[in-house]
């Protein structure tokens, strides 16, 4: 059986044939048309309404879930993010809260407390550091003004008081002007370029013949031996770090005393050894011996007019040439300074 429903009324020229199968069709069967019944549409319309109301639903419910969920894992980030905000120079040293949970957030938190406490120490070093340099300047400052204001009182002064007065002014500013040098050169000693070819054998030659002078006024005898090495470095660091060793040596030495350098070509490094004869450093000192404005002997180091500055830059230059510096006592009296610097990195010359 052929239905065709809407045929003629679409295509009104069909021919009379067609014409005539359509009008036994609507008799047979009433127009159904292609409009859906009132009650398909509603249930349609209810089926539509209701999906949306559903998706909605399940968004919002997708959703609020997701939001708790990522709330709650993000959590111990926050919290770890609010203890960072809240952490400053003067809590340095307040560890933070480590979760017990041993998954990324706790190895970030340990290292924060890590970072935390590195700064801590470098704040702590640099606050010692100016305590002491202001502590260095303050004192030969308040000597000369005591001694000015002492002068001023009277009108009258004899040529003697000139005299004593002018060798309290020259020797004190010689200490500022000696201290603010050795400040300026820990402090510029970053910029230094270590490009040149130095013959060990020769600065170390260089630097006794500069302090023969003071050797002889205590009768101290200099001696240098051992084989030539080359090392890439910069001369008048250097010189300055092996200078102050050696006048340390001849400085914290006894009568006729000596002080020894030697310097051994070993496979991979080369050592220099600055031995002398003197009254030595104390065990339980030697670990801070390198430390800025560290004395031993306060009184005996003033006498000799340092400020304890020495040995922390001749640190600072031996590790600025990649090299190393220890203290060891001598036998059977006296201190052993060793220097050694890696030769196969430095290229060995000789
Ligand atoms: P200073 O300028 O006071 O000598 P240094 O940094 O050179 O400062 O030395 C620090 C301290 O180490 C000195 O005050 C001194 O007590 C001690 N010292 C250094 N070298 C020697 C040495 N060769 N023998 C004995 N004591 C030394």
């Amino acid at each position: 059986m052929i239905h065709i429903m809407e045929a003629p009324k679409l295509y009104p020229a069909l021919n009379s044939t067609t014409s005539h199968i359509e009008s036994e069709a609507d008799n047979e069967y009433p127009l159904m048309g292609l409009t859906p019944s009132l009650e398909g549409q509603l249930a349609k319309q209810g089926f539509r309404g209701e999906s949306v109301f559903y998706t909605l639903f399940m968004i919002l419910l997708g959703g609020s879930l997701t939001y708790y969920m990522l709330g709650k894992a993000l959590e111990p980030l926050n919290k770890l993010n609010y203890q960072m905000k809240n952490t400053c120079v003067h809590n340095l040293a307040e560890d933070i809260e480590v979760p017990q949970t041993k998954d990324e957030i706790g190895e970030i938190t340990e290292s924060f407390n890590d970072l935390t406490h590195k700064l801590n120490a470098s704040f702590l070093m640099q606050k010692h550091f100016s305590q002491n340099a202001a502590h260095e300047l303050r004192t030969p400052l308040a000597v000369l003004k005591t001694k000015v204001d002492v002068f001023k009182k009277r009108k009258n002064h004899t040529p003697e008081e000139y005299d004593s007065l002018i060798e309290v002014v020259e020797t004190h500013t010689e200490r500022l002007s000696e201290l603010v040098k050795n400040l300026l050169e820990m402090t510029n000693m970053e910029a230094i370029e270590l490009n040149q070819t130095i013959s060990l054998h020769h600065l170390l030659l260089d630097v006794v013949h500069d302090l023969d002078l003071l050797a002889d006024e205590k009768g101290i005898n200099l001696l240098v031996s051992g084989e030539d090495v080359n090392i890439l470095g910069n001369y008048n660091l250097l010189h300055r770090a092996f200078y102050n060793l050696v006048e340390n040596g001849i400085r914290y030495n006894c009568e006729s005393g000596l002080v020894n350098l030697s310097l051994q070509d070993r496979k991979e490094k080369v050592i220099i050894l600055i031995a002398d004869t003197g009254i030595g450093i104390p065990d339980d000192m030697k670990g801070s011996i390198f430390e800025p404005f560290f004395r031993v002997d306060t009184s005996r180091s003033r006498e000799n007019g340092g400020a304890g500055l020495g040995l922390s830059i001749v640190k600072s230059i031996i590790n600025k040439h990649k090299g190393q510096i220890v203290v060891t006592n001598n036998k059977p009296c006296g201190t052993v300074f060793e220097i050694s610097f890696n030769i196969e990195r430095q290229h060995k010359d000789s």
